[in-house]
């Protein structure tokens, strides 16, 4: 029997980008379809911040028995703490048909790639990004030095890129959700993706 399994989406992006305000503004939309997988920690709850809804927060020793118990899909260490995603929840909500949302640094999104390579995998990039090449060719408004600094974040920031199908300036908030709701969409129409389904569906005893 034909099943239609839900897309994996991965959001990453350099740190402080801003990737956890344009996710957590994604799922205020009531429009947004798909399935945010909280993610598990070991660093402590900020104020205001919910177990269970904004993350899984856990002890070292008991995160490092998920590693162990392979039941995570992927995890990193981030400034001193574990952070990873549940295997299961991602797997069972895939199964059930519904696309799954990922909001994770770019070490556990390059282990996520490795693994599920037929993921969407979109990578926030910072406006300085395009901001560079102002200031590059702009009136000398700023220091080489400081030229030279930001020209070297910036590599290191485009080499990260490499592992992505989309960009995406975070420019405003708005816009980001906006064109990250767009490349959803059109990844539900690939060719490539559509066609797999078809086949499955033809081979299958629907
Ligand atoms: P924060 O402590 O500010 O909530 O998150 C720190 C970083 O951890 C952010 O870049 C966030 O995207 C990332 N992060 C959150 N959950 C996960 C996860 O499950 N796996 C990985 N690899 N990174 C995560």
């Amino acid at each position: 029997m034909y099943k239609k399994r839900g897309l994996l989406i991965v959001l990453s992006g350099p740190s402080g980008v801003g990737k956890g305000t344009v996710r957590k503004e994604l799922f205020t939309q009531p429009d947004t379809n798909y399935e945010y997988s909280v993610s598990m920690t070991t660093r402590s709850p900020r104020e205001g911040e919910v177990d269970g809804t904004d993350y899984f927060f856990k002890t070292r020793e008991d995160f490092e028995s998920l590693i162990e118990q392979n039941k995570l899909l992927e995890y990193a260490e981030y400034v001193g703490n574990y952070y990873g995603t549940p295997l299961d929840y991602v797997n069972e909500t895939l199964d059930a048909g519904r696309d799954v949302f990922l909001e994770i640094e770019v070490v556990g999104a390059a282990q996520v790639r490795a693994i599920a390579p037929d993921g969407l995998f979109i990578f926030l990039a910072p406006p300085s990004l395009s901001a560079l090449e102002d200031r590059l060719v702009g009136r000398g408004t700023e220091t080489s030095e400081v030229i030279q600094s930001r020209v070297l974040k910036a590599r290191e920031e485009l080499e990260m890129m490499n592992l992505y199908d989309y960009v995406v300036e975070n420019d405003e908030v708005q816009n980001a959700c906006d064109r990250i709701n767009a490349i959803v969409t059109a990844e539900h129409c690939r060719r490539e993706r559509v066609e797999k389904r078809y086949t499955q569906m033809l081979e299958g005893d629907y």
